[in-house]
């Protein structure tokens, strides 16, 4: 069973669904083969926040994660425009201020280093706040703070809304979503020309494979290691007394928000448990410690659901992305670990123009999965 123009995706979360997308738009159908439910790990229960901080080089050039922070950024903007209406979805984008907290004379240095060199990615300001300052944005941030850095120009999503969202207008571009295990790719003269599942083969030209934290099982279908690992985490969504969070409050890789659920989101942990996805108690009482930190007077915030999912992270941190080496046809797409619904829809829309044009519209050599090839 095939619909589609010879393009077989593997993996519904945002990347793939993403990448299907952008084909979709270039007039390309693809067959999405998710083994679980679209949306249904990471993409569907991460936090959503779109921080675009991108870094410089020596040189003052963006990086090309830099680059590719901004990209993640205008598509985001140009899809909470278009995207609602396209697919009859509310994604619950929203701009919003973030304010990332410092409490020890480390913190503020290292703050204040990283804003003296800081390009402000486009659309953003960054500015230092003193501790009077910061508190004034939202009283209930701890006294304890020497100051922190304010953002404007950041934005958080829904995740699994936009999923589901760019799903569905896969779905009316022809695209076909379907249920099914890949195991590994048919190959002949060193091209793809199918994709295995447990009892068939689904024929195609081209395969993409976005299989998230789960990438490292393909490494035996290209002939070449993906260093890639799952990184747990955790949130917690609570009931806060007060009114909502205006901001995004952030403290050493840790955030808290109310979303538009009217639930006050607050997470992480950074854990290795392999392919674990179950919630923890230690995780829980470390994200309450961590929020209570960041806004002390928060004791009475009662827990209303706690989630767990996996990023994907390769050994050297980077995004996998363009031709698989030795298998025409091929492309990998993962590696996004903390910022993957941020960059989630960038990748698709350069991995839909590598497939289209073999031009992905910037320069991505230091992703390539040929770095792994021993
Ligand atoms: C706690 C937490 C909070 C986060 N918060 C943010 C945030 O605020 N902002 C941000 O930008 N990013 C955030 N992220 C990161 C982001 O969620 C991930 O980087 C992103 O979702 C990865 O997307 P993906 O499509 O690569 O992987 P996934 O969402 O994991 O999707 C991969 C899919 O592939 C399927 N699959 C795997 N193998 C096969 C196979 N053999 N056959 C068929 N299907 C297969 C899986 O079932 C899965 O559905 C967060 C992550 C976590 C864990």
């Amino acid at each position: 069973m095939t619909q589609n123009d010879g393009v077989v995706i593997v993996g519904g979360g945002i990347v793939g669904i993403a990448t299907a997308y952008f084909l979709g738009k270039r007039g390309v159908r693809s067959t999405i083969i998710e083994r679980d439910s679209v949306g249904s790990h990471a993409s569907g229960f991460a936090y959503g926040g779109l921080s675009p901080t991108g870094e410089t080089g020596a040189s003052g050039q963006l990086t090309p994660g830099a680059q590719l922070t901004n990209e993640g950024m205008r598509i985001h903007r140009d899809l909470s425009k278009s995207l609602p209406e396209e697919s009859g979805i509310n994604t619950e984008y929203r701009e919003r201020p973030s304010v990332a907290l410092t409490f020890t004379d480390e913190e503020v240095r290292a703050a204040k280093e990283r804003l003296a060199t800081f390009q402000a990615p486009e659309g953003c300001q960054v500015e230092w706040l003193d501790a009077a300052a910061a508190r004034s944005i939202e009283p209930r941030i701890s006294e304890e703070i020497q100051g922190a850095v304010h953002t404007i120009g950041q934005a958080d999503v829904e995740p699994y809304r936009l999923v589901l969202a760019l799903a569905q207008v896969v779905e009316t571009q022809g695209s076909l979503i379907r249920h099914g295990e890949v195991t590994g790719l048919r190959r002949e003269s060193g091209r793809v020309t199918g994709v295995v599942l447990s009892d068939e083969v689904v024929d195609c030209e081209t395969v993409v494979l976005a299989a998230g934290p789960w990438s490292d099982a393909v490494s035996d279908w290209i002939d070449t290691p993906i260093e890639i690992l799952p990184l747990k985490g955790q949130i917690l969504r609570l009931r806060a007394p007060g009114r909502p969070f205006e901001c995004s409050l952030g403290w050493e890789g840790h955030y808290a928000t109310t979303k538009p659920d009217g639930l006050l989101w607050t997470g992480t942990t950074e854990e290795h448990a392999g392919y674990d996805e179950n919630t923890t108690t230690e995780a829980r009482d470390a994200i309450m410690g961590t929020l209570l930190k960041m806004a002390p007077s928060l004791t009475e915030a009662q827990l209303v659901q706690q989630t767990a999912c996996l990023r994907p992270v390769a050994s050297d941190g980077e995004l996998i992305m363009g031709q698989a080496p030795g298998v025409r046809g091929a492309y990998l797409a993962t590696g996004t670990g903390r910022k993957g619904i941020l960059l989630g829809p960038a990748v698709g829309r350069i991995t839909a123009d590598l497939i289209t044009t073999g031009d992905p519209g910037l320069d991505i050599e230091a992703f390539s999965p040929a770095r792994f090839a021993r």
